[in-house]
């Protein structure tokens, strides 16, 4: 079956072209067969197809890849958000509430609440999604949320050193060795990625580099979160050992942005969290202007940041953090499909996945104009229309 989608008024394939990043095609088409994309270029050069569907001259964009989410956990933090918004600090150890909820929720229920998180980010445009355990912090529990998150995504992440859970409050140490040791035995079969929280009141620098090396020990690349409460070392030690990705990045150094510069490190902004914390926004402009490659998460989780519309982050990149609304696409796609070092998805080109988002606007701009509008008209993954 060959679907054709034409006329599409604005393209982004996010195919470096002519000097802009977006590679941005007007009166456009593509073609699907298979899941894949099979062709893209000038609808008026468009092949014969069994299908054809009027894009009606709107927009499309690549599906968004949200590189950082935490969805599997039970529970809501809403009492504690509101006493936020009220004037109380956000602090590290608020996870320590959702981690009781989370191994008390049977299977089931966590199942259940996975589909409808991920139902609910492909309505808003969000075709590929990495989740994070972190919620367990037992060797059962982490093993059982990598086991379930691997069931709905091949993006799974194992954070068991998320925060140290009450149990080990004072014995740190020992729970970094259980962490190295069990935990990571029993999740490494489900996980691609090893995460820390490498930020004060969470792990030391180095616990996080023990943490990570034990993960790239058993082939898990590293991802870290680092500088989200204040600057630190992470940054350095993610650059260090080859990570994938540091994400936060709310506070960084000349030095930690001159090293990100020259390294294959991506950095995910996660603007939600500033947002639902009332932190001061990363200066994205200074970023992108030092040569950083920039992706942009939800990081979706019910304490610091609750949203999954990644819209809704691109509106505040643009609005807030200095971006255009072309980098900010650019970085929810292609810097999304980078962070994960996927080069399948993020773009539209032929033999990529046919992951596509029709947008209900001419143009791309209209998701930082438009903020709060629900301008994702329809949704494709793997060539097939959702809902
Ligand atoms: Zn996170």
């Amino acid at each position: 079956m060959r679907t054709l989608i034409t006329r599409i008024a604005e393209l982004t394939t996010n195919v470096a072209l002519d000097g802009d990043p977006c590679g941005t095609l007007v009166d456009a088409a593509v073609l699907i067969e298979d899941g894949r994309l099979a062709w893209v270029g000038a609808a008026s050069d468009a092949p014969a197809a069994d299908e054809t569907v009027d894009a009606g001259g709107r927009a499309m964009i690549p599906g968004f890849v949200d590189s950082h989410s935490h969805l599997a956990f039970a529970g809501d933090r809403a009492a504690e958000f509101e006493a936020r918004m009220a004037g109380q600090k956000y602090a590290a150890g608020g996870i320590r509430s959702t981690v009781a909820a989370t191994r008390a929720a049977g299977d089931d229920e966590l199942r259940a609440r996975l589909r409808g998180f991920l139902d609910e980010m492909l309505a808003q445009g969000t075709t590929t999604v990495e989740i994070k355990s972190g919620y367990g912090l037992s060797v059962a529990d982490e093993e059982r949320l990598v086991r379930l998150a691997a069931e709905v995504t091949p993006e799974v992440t194992f954070l068991g050193a998320h925060v140290v859970p009450t149990e080990y409050a004072d014995r740190p140490d020992a729970y970094v060795d259980l962490v190295t040791g069990p935990m990571l035995d029993a999740c490494a079969p489900y996980a691609k990625w090893i995460d820390v929280f490498c930020e004060t009141g969470a792990f030391t620098v180095a616990q996080s580099r023990r943490v990570l090396e034990a993960g790239a020990a058993r082939g898990l690349t590293p991802r870290v979160h680092a500088s989200q409460l204040g600057p630190g070392e992470g940054v350095r030690l993610a650059v260090e050992l080859g990570a994938a990705s540091i994400d936060h990045g709310t506070y960084l150094t000349d030095d930690d942005i001159g090293a990100l510069a020259r390294s294959s490190t991506v950095l995910t902004l996660l603007p939600g969290v500033e947002f639902s914390t009332r932190q001061p926004y990363p200066d994205a402009r200074r970023l992108i202007d030092a040569g950083v490659t920039v992706a942009l998460a939800c990081d979706t989780n019910p304490g610091s940041s609750f949203t999954s519309s990644m819209p809704f982050c691109i509106a505040i990149a643009v609005r807030d953090m200095g971006m255009t609304p072309a980098e900010a696409v650019w970085a929810s796609t292609a810097g999304g499909a980078r962070a994960l070092r996927r080069d399948d998805v993020g773009i539209i080109a032929p033999g990529a996945r046919a992951d596509l988002v029709l947008l209900e606007a001419p143009t791309r701009v209209h998701l930082a104009y438009r903020p709060g509008v629900p301008l994702v008209r329809q949704v494709w993954k793997d060539g097939v229309a959702a809902g």
